[in-house]
């Protein structure tokens, strides 16, 4: 194979470090990789729930399944549970599967609201995944068959990066331990690293992983910030895993919307993950800390770990011969799972840039810069759109997150849903407009008047679909196995 680059350096070895090693060794087959990581510092460990995109990456890897299921402890994940967002004692499902039609005159959920009609239920009950996670029931079902659905995982991160970690190695990357104490810079950027017992790693590319150290793009290069704390306060996380309670093991993560943010609840198959995300401007550490032990479904089976974060991302994550992956190019808060399906996206976008065998050109650096850029900020619009949804008062945090002023581009997606029932999706949406409709719906956001072009469907026609639809999804679910016996069926295979 014809390589751009005869070298290139790995800086970290979390999750972000592991999937950049495995994607190299597996799409540059004869390039020199070398993977830099200090055990003295360790990983984030944090990143355990995901992205249906995983599971393309995986597949590009030739990772098996049950395999990785096996390696990490995953179980998996249909969407997201969202508890008391809107008002205290609501709760709402953000699905990875679909409505049906989203516009027009058979636009399911258009019609489900126009006939409001109790006879044929909660508008989740005609989406697959968002009745299989309110039942506790998971099965893969092919997409070709065209009753699949989308899923992710959720699994040990440790655990994970390790799995990738060995896969890579294996591919014939070569791993150096040991803490970088020095970034020499050099005509195209970064020429090498010096190590605190004198070894330097050169390089002629650098991924830099470090996590929010950004050792190379902020620390050596300077690249600067881009803060999105305006609109995303919370900026600290109380981390924290509790025994695994129960044969009950639902295939979806919780977020739990606190007095000054957010809790989550990551089931995995021997513990579950609990977190408090909050912003430390409306609550104290330890108030935090008491709230997340609170929600705990059990004794914490480790020391509570405080991570410190700000929302936002470096102005380029490409510079001269360094590009950032991770929390060390930028970091979304949490809620929607985004920054190892961000650290996927960036990897895609090198690897098909580098498997030309050219070194690419100021043109389409920029062209990475850019989009990389819009994907952050509709990542962040769909997360923003959680909070400002709200209708919650009782304390300082949703106060304010209910009167923020907006981002423009998230100004004009809810003009156009409340005026005219539009989804509207831009370039570089990390969220495609059934994931939008599932937090408008969940949140009790609605346009204002209803699209005339429903009225084209007799209502005795609408209701016989709706009604065929749930009753079709109803049978589908009632035969699946519940999650736990699922995995323990393909485990034991
Ligand atoms: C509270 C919280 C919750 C999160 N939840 C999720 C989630 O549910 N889903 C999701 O997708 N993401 C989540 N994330 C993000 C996720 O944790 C990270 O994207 C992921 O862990 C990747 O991190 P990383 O590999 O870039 O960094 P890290 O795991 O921090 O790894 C950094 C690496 O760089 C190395 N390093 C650093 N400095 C040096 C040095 N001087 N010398 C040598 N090596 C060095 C370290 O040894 C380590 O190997 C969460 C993050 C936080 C803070």
């Amino acid at each position: 194979m014809n390589l751009a680059y005869k070298r290139i350096v790995v800086v970290g070895g979390g999750a972000a470090g592991s999937m950049a090693a495995a994607a190299l060794a597996t799409g540059l087959p004869g390039s020199v990789v070398e993977l830099v990581e200090s055990e003295e510092i360790g990983i984030l460990g944090v990143g355990e729930a995901t992205f249906p995109s995983i599971r393309s990456f995986h597949q590009l890897l030739g990772i098996d399944e049950a395999d990785f299921v096996r390696a990490t402890n995953a179980t998996f994940k249909l969407g997201i549970e969202f508890r008391d967002w809107r008002v205290p004692g609501e709760s709402y499902f953000h699905t990875f599967g679909d409505f049906g039609v989203l516009s027009g005159p058979y636009a399911l959920w258009g019609q489900h609201r126009r006939l409001a009609d109790a006879s044929l239920g909660r508008l989740g009950e005609q989406c697959l995944p968002t009745l299989m996670a309110s039942q506790g029931r998971f099965q893969a079902l092919s997409t070709q068959a065209g009753n699949g659905f989308n899923y992710a995982y959720h699994f040990d991160a440790t655990l994970y990066a390790a799995y990738l970690r060995k896969l890579a190695l294996a591919r014939g990357v070569r791993r150096t331990e040991g803490r970088i104490v020095e970034v020499v810079r050099g005509p195209a950027g970064v020429s090498e690293l010096k190590l605190t017992d004198g070894r330097v790693v050169a390089g002629d590319l650098f991924i830099d992983c470090s996590g929010f150290a950004s050792l190379l793009l902020g620390a050596a290069l300077g690249e600067p910030f881009i803060d999105f704390s305006r609109w995303l306060p919370v900026d600290r996380a109380w981390a924290c895993p509790s025994a695994r309670v129960g044969d009950e093991l639902a295939p979806y993560t919780r977020a739990t919307a606190l007095e000054a943010g957010w809790a989550w609840r990551i089931p995995l198959r021997n513990r579950t993950g609990h977190g408090h995300v909050f912003a430390s401007r409306y609550i104290c550490e330890e108030r935090a800390l008491a709230q997340l032990l609170a929600q705990m479904d059990g004794p914490p089976i480790a020391e509570p770990r405080l991570l410190r974060f700000t929302t936002g991302h470096r102005a380029r994550m490409w510079v001269d011969n360094v590009i950032a992956l991770g929390p060390s190019g930028g970091f979304l808060e949490p809620l929607e799972s985004t920054s190892i399906f961000l650290v996927q996206s960036a990897l895609g976008r090198l690897m098909n840039l580098l498997v030309s065998g050219a070194v690419p050109s100021a043109a389409q650096v920029g062209d990475f810069n850019g989009a990389m850029a819009r994907q952050f900020a509709r990542v962040r619009d769909f997360i923003i759109l959680h909070y400002r949804l709200t209708a919650r008062r009782d304390s300082a945090l949703w106060s304010a997150m209910a009167t923020m002023d907006l981002p423009d581009t998230l100004a004009f997606k809810i003009r156009a849903w409340r005026q005219s029932s539009q989804l509207h999706q831009y370039d570089e949406e990390g969220f495609d407009a059934t994931s939008w409709l599932a937090i408008h719906a969940g949140m009790g956001h609605w346009p204002d008047r209803p699209d005339p072009a429903l009225s084209v469907v007799a209502p005795a026609v609408a209701r016989h679909a709706l009604q065929m639809r749930r009753e079709a999804i109803a049978a589908t679910v009632a035969a699946m196995p519940t999650h736990d016996a699922y995995l323990r069926g393909m485990l034991a295979r």
